[in-house]
């Protein structure tokens, strides 16, 4: 991963979401954001007896309110989710990162 993106871009982007998808602005939030777009990027649909994108292991259609996060993303243009995708997967990553060092300190 080459490209760097800074604080501000990564905020922006993210509040976008947040906002566009009436969630909470947190690191569950964030983590459901990123399988969302994960999701997304690898082609995978949901219909609501589906397991949830988010790994809960439940049903979409009764694991919080996963199924409505996940028709509302499903209406934002393609363009902008790759496009964005590339800032969410830069800060989880920089977040793992963190983690990991602070787990070897
Ligand atoms: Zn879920």
């Amino acid at each position: 991963m080459s490209k760097k993106f800074t604080e501000e871009e990564i905020k922006t982007t993210l509040n976008k979401y947040f906002k566009k998808l009436n969630l909470e602005n947190d690191n569950e939030s964030k983590a459901v954001l990123f399988l969302l777009f994960k999701s997304r990027i690898e082609g995978q649909r949901f219909k609501p007896n589906d397991k949830c994108f988010c790994l809960s292991s439940k049903k979409i259609k009764i694991c919080e309110n996963h199924l409505s996060i996940y028709r509302s993303f499903k209406e934002i243009d393609k363009v902008d989710v790759e496009k964005d995708f590339e800032v969410i997967e830069y800060d989880i990553n920089n977040a793992l990162r963190k983690e990991k060092v602070l787990v070897q300190v």
